[in-house]
Parts: structure tokens; sequence; C-alpha cells
């Protein structure tokens, strides 16, 4: 039986990859829906690709002209759009792959409707995990990590076959450190936004390549660890690993650390999160690792990068915190990509913000998104 999936921003760097699995798995994976917002002519070549699949598009305009592009064919738009592709009759599994925190309502949709849910945008983990996961407990459905670090614990987790998860010490996420691993405070300062979206070692999308240049990933992620595994924020650390080989790690009480690791392509955890519990062969390329010769270790420079003791005490505090530093940071990456923030004012938006706004220590999805709304503003005020 092929497993029949919707993909919520699949004309993106991770949608990409997604359809290179789904290409790859033809035998195992049905593609049910498709939705882009920005990039038309990509959304009529995927829908070109997968004739029966639902589509839904940024806006009215945009489903229009692919609408009439495909000889009439059903093209939903907009936010209702992908609440619809999220709860189509025949989906079992909606991967959510768009930008920031958009995710969030077509994600609370497909749970409710029983889907189950394939997670890259850690934004909305950030944001509102605790609902998300608890969403996903009512309806019995799985929320299954496709961030790379997550996807490779996951996999790490599997050692425990179900058993106690109090013999966990830590989570170890790994980090590449970005394009500025050696930089100095002053280099920091003169960043541009060409500079910031050069990575060294993935090509992703350009919110993700700014937020892995301050760090905020791993600290998002960080995050995002917390509520998928259920593991308190003082037993998550993280370690810079250049070769971004070894995806992360589990420590257990005993001192075993059992590791991840494939080659630096999101086909694989893409993959494991769709095909869950089963393997298959797939797209990516194994690995060659008396060709890469070493894996490097080293601490994370939390002085030159606040984002992850920003990230820490956000977790720790929960309530509203996550999601104010989720949206300001957000907004700070839209403001320093537009040339209105230095690349160091966008942790001090961030902390700024975090500071600023009235803490809620039991929010509910509402006071979520008013403090969302909040921390936006605050940043835009600058
Ligand atoms: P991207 O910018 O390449 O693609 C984003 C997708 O979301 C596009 O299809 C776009 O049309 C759609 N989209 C954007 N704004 C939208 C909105 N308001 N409403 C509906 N659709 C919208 O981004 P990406 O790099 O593919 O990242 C997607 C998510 O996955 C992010 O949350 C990112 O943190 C996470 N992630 C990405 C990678 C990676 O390698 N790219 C790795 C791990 C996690
Ligand atoms: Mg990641």
């Amino acid at each position: 039986m092929k497993k029949r999936v919707v993909v919520l921003g699949a004309t993106g760097s991770i949608g990409e990859s997604t359809i290179r699995v789904a290409r790859a798995l033809s035998e195992q994976i049905e593609i049910v829906g498709l939705s882009g917002k920005n990039n038309s002519a990509k959304l009529l070549e995927l829908a070109l690709e997968f004739p029966s699949a639902s589509l839904s598009a940024g806006d009215e305009a945009a489903a229009t002209y692919l609408s009439a592009k495909l000889s009439g064919r059903p093209v939903h738009q907009g936010a209702e759009g992908l609440d619809q592709l999220a709860s189509l009759p025949e989906a079992e599994l909606v991967l959510i792959a768009i930008v920031g925190t958009a995710g969030l309502r077509p994600a609370l949709k497909a749970l409710e409707a029983k889907k189950d849910l394939a997670v890259a945008s850690k934004e909305i983990l950030v944001m509102a995990g605790e609902q998300v996961m608890a969403t996903a407990a009512k309806s019995g459905s799985r929320v299954l990590p496709v961030d790379s670090e997550h996807n490779a614990i996951f996999q790490c987790l599997q050692a425990l076959e179900g058993r106690d998860h109090s013999t966990i010490k830590r989570l170890i996420l790994t980090c590449s450190g970005g394009p500025f691993r050696k930089a100095t405070a002053a280099d920091l300062a003169s960043v541009t936004p060409e500079q910031a979206l050069r990575h060294p070692t993935w090509s992703m999308g350009r919110k993700i390549s700014i937020d892995s240049a301050t760090l905020f990933n791993k600290g998002l992620e960080m995050i995002e660890a917390r509520w998928l595994f259920g593991i308190p924020m003082e037993k998550i650390d993280v370690v810079i690993h250049p070769q971004s080989i070894v995806h992360s790690m589990v420590e257990f009480v005993d001192g075993s650390i059992i590791a991840q690791m494939s080659s630096t392509d999101m086909a694989l955890p893409i993959q494991y999160a769709l095909t869950y519990p089963n393997r298959f062969a797939g797209p990516c390329a194994s690995l060659d690792l008396a060709a890469i010769g070493r894996l490097d270790f080293e601490e994370p420079r939390t002085d030159l990068f606040p984002a992850l003791d920003l990230a820490r005490k956000a977790g720790t505090f929960g309530g509203t915190l996550p999601a104010v530093l989720n949206a300001a940071n957000e907004a700070a990456v839209e403001a320093f990509l537009e040339g209105r923030l230095s690349f160091p004012g966008i942790w001090e938006s961030v902390e700024r913000a975090m500071n600023t706004i009235p803490f809620v220590e039991h929010p509910s999805l509402e006071q979520l998104v008013e403090a969302d709304r909040a921390a936006r503003k605050v940043v835009a005020w600058e």
C-alpha cells in the first residue's frame, strides 16, 4: 500500500527534496496534495507531474492562472486552501514545509482530521509545541520529525524499542556553526545578507540560512526537541560539528552515546519520516567515511552568538516566551534581508522583544497568536 502524502510548501527547498524522494520511491509514496505560495511556475510543473494531486496556490490570482493552465483543474488558494489540503479525505500524512508559522493552522487541521504529521517547519513547534503535541495525542496521530537533527534523534531513540525514556541522559544536537564559525565580533557587525546566505554545508531556503548564520536555527531546534521528545531543556545540549555528518546524538545514563550519520542531504530524514518505520533504498548517496577523513567537535561560542542562551531561556520559562522569540526572529530576519537591520541587530531585537512583551505562563492558542503579533510589531518599530 502506498503512503498518501500531502506536501504543504512543495515549491521550496524541503518541498524539492520531498519530490525527489517521491520520484525515487514511487512504489511506496503517492503525492495527493501540493501547495506553493510564490512560485506559480514551479507549482504548475509539479501539478503536471502529479496529475491527480489536489492543489493550493498563494492567492486567488495565482489559483485562477494555474487553473487556466491546467484546463480548468480546481486550484484552492490562501489559508483556506492549506486547510482543505491538510484535511483531504484520501491523505494519510501531511508534510509541513512552509517557512515560518503560517503552517501552524493547517498542521492542527491535519491532526484534528487524524492525519499523521511530518514537521519540517520548526517554527510551529517553537510557537505552539504544547498545543501541537496535545492535539496529536488526542487524535492518536504521529508527529514525525523532518529536521535532520530531530530525525537523527528519532532514529537513535529506536534503540529504546518503546522502553522507558528515563534512561536518556541528554540529547546532543549537532550544529555546523554556520558561515561565521571563526568570525570575530567586529566581523559580525558588518555581515551582509549575501555573506550570511552562503551556508558552508547545506543548501536551504533564505530564512533558515540566516537562522543558521545567527545560530537561532539551533536555538529554535533546542525548543523543537523539547516538544518532540518531551525532554526538559536542561537535558538538551549543542555541539559544533562543522562537517554536518553526525546529525545528532542521544546519550544514555550508562554513558553510551548513539549517533546517526549520513550524507548532507535532506532527502534521508524526509524519506524516513514518510516511510517510518520502514527503510528503503532511496536517493540519498551512501557515506564514504574514509573520503571524509575526520569528524570535528567543538564548543559553541555563546559569547558571540547569544541565540543559544536566548533560546534556552525561552524554552526553560516556556509560556509565551518561545512564541515571542520565534516571531521577533522572523521579523528581524526579514528586516536584515531587506537591509533595514544589522546582523547583530537580529539577536538584539529578539532580546528586546523577550524583555518587553508581557509574559503569560499558560497561554491559550489565541494568546500565543497575540504574543507573536506583538513581537513582530516591536521589531517593525525599530
Ligand atoms: P523555502 O523558503 O525554500 O520554501 C518555503 C515554502 O513555503 C515554499 O513552498 C513557499 O511557497 C511556501 N510558503 C512560504 N510562505 C508561505 C505562507 N505564508 N503560506 C503558505 N505557504 C508559504 O523554505 P525551506 O528551506 O524549504 O524551509 C521550509 C521549512 O523547513 C522551514 O521552517 C525551515 O526551517 C525547515 N527546514 C528546512 C531545511 C532545509 O534544508 N531547507 C532543513 C530543516 C528544516
Ligand atoms: Mg536542522
